[in-house]
């Protein structure tokens, strides 16, 4: 007889009794029936043999006081579905049902069993099987930062309501000058593994919940959990080259965790500001810089300011053409790692919009002046 028959077979059903019958009852009940469908008097009735068995297996199980408080409890705790992994120990403690019977699924009944046993096995869902004590909660803040912070990092102050340590126990959950011992219950291991109709539950030791430790008097501040909510400024290192949106975590530096857990960690989703000049492309900045049409057809030095030093002057050589780009190498984005970004310079030369007398003249000589070039004689050569 295993488990597994155990939540399959109705033994009460079986010998006809209710589930509150006294062992006189049960002793009747069983006679009675064992007399109807003994073999003897059943000769080649198949059906009459399977139920003699059935009458047996009931009888032998409810007739014996500890086998039926095991029945019992495994019936009502798979009606209610508390299965739970068995911990450590659970085949030493197994009272001897058959545990290989659950693994194999053969003959796997519908209904409720396959769930029951898919809890049992199946494993890890975790659910109300927390050992010990809970790790601190993650949590979510943003903050915004400058354009040049986001390339060089930043000190940044981030002000979280949070679960904290109790600043008046400091986290150990125990009124300041009262003593803290090792729980008796579970020895300090916060677990305890309770046997049930054959099975071996590892649980939270209810006496410490878990924690392996008790307070003589509890913490009146934080009513012993070690844990108390507070507003937090946490100031914090954010890396160079934080793009925009980006998330950063900082380790331990989210809610508390209780007494002998690791605190939770701080998500911070980072803003940062466009810049009037510099746009960022990977670990390169790139800004368009303007030129006049003198300069780009005579070749100039033009002054470029950079986004860390001093502003750098770029050799414009005589004859660039609107939209060439001038790289000055290292004024990019800075990274001690994998090395600087350069700063890319496209120009576009500048149209004047508004013209004196003068400048118009002077245009005007410029055309003549060129009058034989044709600029768009590609467009109309050899087809
Ligand atoms: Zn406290
Ligand atoms: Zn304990």
């Amino acid at each position: 007889m295993s488990v597994k028959d155990f939540i399959e077979k109705d033994y009460y059903a079986a010998l006809g009794v209710p589930k509150n019958a006294d062992a006189d009852a049960i002793k009747k009940a069983y006679r009675k029936l064992a007399v109807e469908f003994h073999p003897d008097k059943n000769k080649g009735d198949a059906a009459a043999e399977e139920r003699f068995k059935e009458i047996s297996e009931a009888h032998a199980v409810l007739s014996d006081q500890a086998r039926r408080a095991e029945y019992d409890e495994v019936r009502a705790t798979s009606a209610s579905g508390g299965y739970r992994n068995p911990g450590a120990g659970a085949a030493g403690a197994s009272g001897g049902f058959d545990f290989s019977d659950l693994f194999g699924g053969a003959g796997s009944p519908s209904g409720g069993f396959g769930d029951v046993f898919g809890d049992l096995f199946g494993g890890g869902r975790g659910q109300g099987r927390r050992r010990g004590p809970r790790r601190g909660d993650d949590y979510e803040t943003q903050t915004s930062i400058s354009f040049v912070e986001g390339i060089d990092g930043a000190t940044v102050s981030l002000r979280i309501a949070t679960d904290a340590p109790c600043s008046v126990c400091a986290g150990s959950g125990a009124q300041p000058g009262t003593r803290i011992s090792q729980c008796g219950t579970c020895q300090g291991s916060g677990q305890v593994s309770r046997n049930a109709g054959g099975f071996a539950f590892a649980e939270p030791c209810s006496a410490c919940h878990g924690r392996g430790r008790v307070v003589e008097t509890p913490c009146s501040t934080c009513r012993g959990r070690g844990i108390a909510a507070q507003t937090r400024t946490i100031n914090a290192r954010l890396p160079q080259g934080v793009r925009d949106g980006q998330r950063i975590r900082l380790k331990g530096k989210g809610g508390a965790g209780e007494p002998g857990a690791p605190a939770g960690d701080l998500f911070v989703t980072v803003k940062v500001a466009a810049h009037k000049l510099f746009t960022r492309s990977g670990k390169n900045l790139t800004m368009t810089v303007p030129l006049s049409f003198s300069e780009a057809t005579l070749g100039a030095d033009v002054k470029v300011p950079t986004l860390h030093a001093d502003a750098v002057t770029l050799r414009i050589p005589a004859g660039t053409s609107s939209g060439k780009t001038f790289r000055v190498k290292g004024a990019g984005v800075k990274n001690s790692k994998t090395g600087d970004g350069d700063l890319l310079v496209t120009v576009e030369v500048a149209v004047p919009q508004r013209l004196t007398e003068s400048m118009k003249a002077a245009v005007e000589a410029f055309k003549d002046a060129t009058a034989e070039m044709d600029v768009r004689a590609d467009l109309f050569g050899e087809q």
